[in-house]
């Protein structure tokens, strides 16, 4: 069976060895996330070029997602490396600290003093540490703890509510989505944007680089949530990035929105991956619990594209069995996804041939019930049209842009093919499209299956023709 939910898995120490991201491979790993909060500029371009090595000896492509750091809002180091913080005990947050102890630390954002007030709530590591704001004098913030614990160098620190001013694109993400853009990776998520502007900014740098990346804006902030409109238009995708939305919003608010997201990014025509703690207790246990099952199914019900793995696979210590377990959960929750074309989209306004011709193949291959839909295209956007709607059909996307074809690694329910060459004689081209579907073990001869494609041969953008096709009755180019 195959798969129609994409995973996504995050590398680092326990995945980085051309062995382990080999296996990670085999066990399903669509699109590779680079987390650009750790590591130079060299160890990414390295750890791009190992993956490229195993996603070719193992034969399957492989997007790579490159995920900027962002205005991570961060406590300085402690001279101890860490402090017990008590409840009911005072801390100060400070910008001109150096070096932290049990009464203080540093911040990393210099003008967050700035920012607060007295009676905001600071959420620290994720929310595991609660600190309410007393006053604000300079560069002090003074604050009462009310969930203590253990605070360690370089937590996260985050405002109950948003509204913290510091921007979405530091000069350290201009820096890398230089990097980026010289790696050639196939998606870039932007952390923390609060609207639009931030994410053209981040197409801009990213095309003034000589970069193609599809632009994921990460929904973790309270402002985006209120700007998703503006945001989804501005983007080629969303991430719903559940560790810092929930600590925004309240974690309880967060299964809503998801399920918000995905909907509207699939009306758009964009994409969504479902992000954060999806199977965390696979860190340490080579099982998952039954909620990470549920929560894992739930997405895959939602209809997002992918779902993605963080500490599981960069440092975790099973990040094949993680994958493994899935994959597994995917394909037994996409048998329960009951197929039932979404009919507003036949009330939906596009003027655009390519899109009508998309629409016309999912609307046919749903009621001919032919065994896939089959679309040769030069730049993939027939296929993400295709993918929006559920027709139960699976999309092949045959291209002969490697870049395209690691770019659809993404989308839901489409298995983008290379093809070698791109005949410009129609006959040719029809039967290497067959025999590519044959050699792939997807058709077989015999099999009615929905063709769409661009006339004159070559031309991006222009599908314009669908065809219904039995395999087998096209004839090799002559000589061959
Ligand atoms: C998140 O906050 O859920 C997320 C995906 O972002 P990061 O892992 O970069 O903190």
């Amino acid at each position: 069976m195959t798969r129609h939910t994409k995973i996504v898995a995050t590398l680092g120490p326990a995945s980085n060895d051309a062995a382990t991201l080999e296996k990670l491979i085999r066990a399903g790993v669509d699109v590779v996330r680079l987390n650009f909060s750790h590591g130079s500029a060299d160890d990414h371009v390295a750890r791009a070029r190992t993956v490229r090595e195993a996603a070719a000896r193992v034969g399957r492509p492989v997007g790579i997602l490159a995920d900027l750091q962002g205005p991570k809002i961060r406590v300085g180091k402690f001279a101890e490396g860490k402090v017990e913080l008590d409840n009911g005990k005072r801390f100060v947050l400070d910008a001109a600290c150096a070096l932290g102890d049990g009464e203080r630390v540093g911040l990393d954002y210099k003008d967050l003093p700035k920012d607060v007030r007295a009676g905001d709530v600071l959420l620290l590591d994720d929310g595991r540490i609660v600190l309410d704001v007393a006053y604000v004098r300079g560069s002090e913030i003074h604050t009462v703890v009310r969930h203590g614990g253990e605070l360690s160098n370089n937590k996260g620190i985050n405002r109950q509510g948003g509204g913290l001013s510091a921007p979405a694109l530091t000069a350290k993400d201009m820096e890398d989505i230089k990097t980026a853009a010289d790696i050639g990776v196939d998606y870039v998520a932007i952390s923390f944007p609060k609207s639009a502007a931030d994410m053209y900014m981040a197409r801009q740098l990213m095309r003034a680089a000589g970069g193609r990346a599809l632009a994921i804006a990460k929904i973790e902030r309270v402002e985006a949530v209120g700007a998703l409109d503006e945001i989804l238009d501005a983007s080629d995708g969303v991430m719903v990035a559940r560790g810092d939305l929930a600590v925004e919003v309240g974690d309880a608010a967060v299964p809503a929105l998801q399920k918000k997201m995905i909907r509207m990014a699939r009306e758009r025509n964009k994409l969504a991956i479902t992000a954060t703690q999806m199977m965390e207790s696979m860190i340490l246990s080579p099982v998952p619990t039954r909620a990470e099952v549920s929560d894992v199914a739930n997405a895959v019900l939602d209809g997002t594209d992918a779902v993605m793995l963080s500490a599981e696979t960069a440092s975790g210590k099973y990040p094949v069995q993680t994958v493994e377990a899935m994959a597994r959960v995917c394909l037994e929750a996409e048998k329960s996804h009951e197929v039932t074309l979404d009919r507003e989209f036949l009330d939906r306004v596009f003027t655009r041939i390519d899109q009508s011709i998309a629409m016309a193949a999912i609307w046919t291959a749903h009621h001919l019930k032919v065994k896939a839909i089959a679309a040769l295209t030069e730049s993939g956007s027939t296929a993400l049209w295709m993918s929006r709607l559920n027709c139960g059909v699976p999309v092949y996307a045959l291209t002969p842009s490697a870049a395209a074809q690691t770019k659809m690694c993404l989308y839901r329910e489409v298995y983008p093919l290379l093809m070698k060459q791109m005949h410009t004689d129609r006959e040719a081209l029809l039967y290497d499209a067959e025999q590519l579907l044959i050699e792939a073990g997807v058709v077989d001869k015999g099999d009615l299956i929905v063709l769409t494609i661009g006339e004159p041969i070559g031309t991006p953008g222009g599908t314009n023709t669908l065809k219904i096709v039995r395999v087998g009755e096209h004839s090799p180019p002559a000589g061959t």
